[in-house]
């Protein structure tokens, strides 16, 4: 069963790191969907729920639908490739999130580099790219079809 969307101010919270826990790093009991004893954390993605997302247009953050324009969040890397581990979200969704996370601790979503400066971009659609095989990053990325805005520049 598909877990709920949830506002911002409703995610569940990592116990350790007190940062709000992404719809699609919900690996936790806070969503129901998933088994006794699960931890719930916001150091990684979930890639079943990152599947869902891309297959369903569902932001990664609040889990509802998406609209444009679409919000990607990650590191100076991963802009540099075009190709986002974190699914996309409202634009608001985007903002709350880099506001909770700026300066946390690494690593935070699965992402490879400590996120020491974070990228928000914006873009009207994106590809969603499975690992090929022989791929050293075996997980699935978002490639943005050009870019709306940059913050930072
Ligand atoms: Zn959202």
């Amino acid at each position: 069963m598909d877990a709920a969307p949830r506002p911002f101010a409703e995610l569940p919270v990592d116990p350790e790191l007190s940062l709000p826990v992404p719809f699609a790093a919900g690996t936790d009991v806070g969503y129901g969907d998933r088994p006794v004893g699960s931890v719930l954390s916001a150091r990684d993605l979930d890639k079943r729920r990152v599947t869902q997302c891309a297959l369903s247009r569902t932001c990664g953050v609040c889990g509802a639908g998406l609209g444009r324009p679409l919000a990607f969040l990650g590191t100076r890397a991963e802009l540099d490739r075009m190709a986002f581990h974190l699914p996309a979200s409202h634009v608001e969704c985007a903002q709350a999130l880099l506001a909770a996370y700026d300066g946390a601790p690494g690593p935070l979503l699965g992402l490879d580099d400590p996120p020491s400066e974070w990228v928000l971009v914006t873009t009207a659609s994106f590809e969603f790219v499975r690992p090929a095989k022989g791929d050293a990053d075996r997980r699935p990325v978002f490639s943005p079809n050009g870019l709306l805005t940059t913050q930072p520049g």
